[in-house]
């Protein structure tokens, strides 16, 4: 096998090196920053170079780090490694694996709708496709991500007419960039906590022109909060730091809200569907036009998708991960 699972994450035993490994290990490829899959403590990384500043951030300034652009290929111990763009934050990668014309593809996260603040999905034809099953169940159909953000705009409008904040969870690392350029930012002033501002300033540095959002940290005492979208990580949700901004509304951006309920669950007054993940008929599409043979499938849902893909011919396995699922990337 090109690539097998150890106890310490997917190997490639003629390569020498893992792909998002738990443990610490000699080479690590990493195929983006969301801490299920950059970890800390092993001696070299690979990882895309719109990545860098991300990955950085994540695993510390003193980490050895080399990057390759998107496309080109290392030859590492004979095994030939490239990157490819996976949609699903900055600098995210698919890793190909090539060894006498043999080809695996590791998805990592991915998703196939277009996302301005990172660069699109791209179909990498392969014998093994490992992709991730985080929304691997059929209900779980994304709607059109330009009715999402309208709905986060019209969500906003209302809550300035009766006069109360708007603050918007989200994850700190990609979908909290990518709410940001998906809304209306001519509504009122943005601003946001500073785990998101942190990350804000390195997608800016990176090149994603994301409109003007500032630092909550940095508002005036007597600021009218009433106007502004706040957006924060899921962790602000029950702190004390939710408190300066008074009378607000509260909502939750994820692909868990397509799911009757979680918006209760989670406590907040609106849940808006949107995803960083491939939904179910993203991931039917992708294996199709990877043209594998094999499907490996990892995060989340894997058994209802292993049967589907073995029933239309293809060989189908799960392959189980101490990590599951897009809830670990709460982890900022
Ligand atoms: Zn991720
Ligand atoms: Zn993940």
């Amino acid at each position: 096998m090109l690539l097998e699972l150890t106890g310490r994450g997917l190997y490639c035993p003629a390569g020498d090196f893992y792909i998002d490994p738990w443990q610490p290990v000699r080479r690590a490829i990493v195929t983006h920053a969301h801490g299920d899959h950059a970890r800390r403590g092993s001696e070299r990384y690979l990882a895309a170079a719109q990545g860098a500043g991300v990955i950085r951030h994540r695993l510390g300034a003193d980490t050895h780090l080399e990057t390759i652009p998107y496309g080109e290929s290392r030859l590492i111990n004979g095994v030939r490694v490239s990157l490819h763009p996976a949609g699903h934050i900055l600098g995210s990668a698919q890793v190909r694996v090539e060894q006498d014309g043999e080809v695996w593809v590791v998805s990592g996260d991915y998703k196939r709708e277009p996302d301005p603040t990172c660069t699109p999905f791209e179909v990498v034809p392969c014998h093994t496709f490992i992709t991730e099953a985080t929304f691997g169940l059929p209900i779980y159909r994304w709607p059109p991500q330009e009715e999402v953000f309208a709905e986060v705009n019209a969500w906003w409008r209302q809550n300035q007419t009766e006069g109360r904040a708007s603050v918007l969870f989200a994850y700190a690392l990609g979908k909290a960039q990518r709410l940001l350029m998906g809304i209306d930012a001519t509504i009122g002033p943005i601003y946001v906590h500073g785990a998101v501002h942190n990350l804000n300033e390195i997608y800016r540095a990176s090149g994603v022109r994301l409109p003007d959002a500032r630092y909550v940290g940095e508002a005036s005492p007597k600021e009218d909060w009433s106007r502004a979208l706040i957006v924060a990580p899921p962790s602000a949700q029950s702190s004390p730091w939710l408190r300066r901004f008074g009378r607000s509304s509260t909502a939750f951006a994820s692909g868990w809200m397509r799911v009757r309920g979680q918006r209760r669950r989670r406590s907040v007054d609106r849940g808006f569907v949107l995803s960083d993940h491939v939904d179910w008929p993203g991931i039917i599409d992708t294996v199709s036009a990877t043209g594998a043979q094999r499907v490996l499938a990892t995060h989340g849902y894997t058994p209802p998708l292993v049967r589907w893909l073995a029933e239309q011919g293809l060989e189908a396995y799960a392959l189980e991960t101490p990590y599951q699922g897009e809830a670990d990337e709460q982890g900022e």
